[in-house]
């Protein structure tokens, strides 16, 4: 797998300031911020602070340091947004999965019933 990462991606711009974002949580190792065109009441991307193309390049590469600091990323945003009826974690990975923002970011959507998973193809 190719995990060649592009230092130019919008996240990556974040991460160093160079464009604004609604913070919702940092930590040494990740930042949760809202999503720029939420598709619910609660969106928040939780992306690593390092630089990982996708969900399966930070589980395999990440070091525990890191992956702790998201996770417990994930667990301030569940605590502190209103999704305690519930909410969905999703990863658009690759072409495949639609990826538009080569960073890993993990979506925690919520706030209101999701429906079924995925709509048929
Ligand atoms: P995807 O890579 O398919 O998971 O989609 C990228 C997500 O990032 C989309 O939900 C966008 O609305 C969101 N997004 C793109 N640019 C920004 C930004 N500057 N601030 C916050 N969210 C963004």
């Amino acid at each position: 797998m190719d995990f060649t990462y592009d230092p130019e991606n919008i996240f990556a711009k974040i991460l160093r300031g160079e464009i604004p974002n609604d913070t919702v949580y940092e930590n040494d190792h990740a930042l949760a911020f809202r999503d720029i065109n939420p598709q619910a009441p609660v969106h928040v991307l939780v992306i690593p602070k390092g630089p990982y193309v996708s969900l399966d390049h930070f589980a395999a590469e990440a070091a525990p340091e890191e992956q702790l600091g998201f996770m417990a990323a994930v667990a301030e945003v569940c605590r502190g947004e209103a999704v305690a009826n519930g909410f969905r974690a999703l990863s658009n990975t690759r072409r495949d999965g639609v990826q538009e923002v080569p960073h890993f970011h993990l979506h925690i959507i919520g706030g209101r019933p999701l429906g079924r998973m995925l709509s048929p193809a």
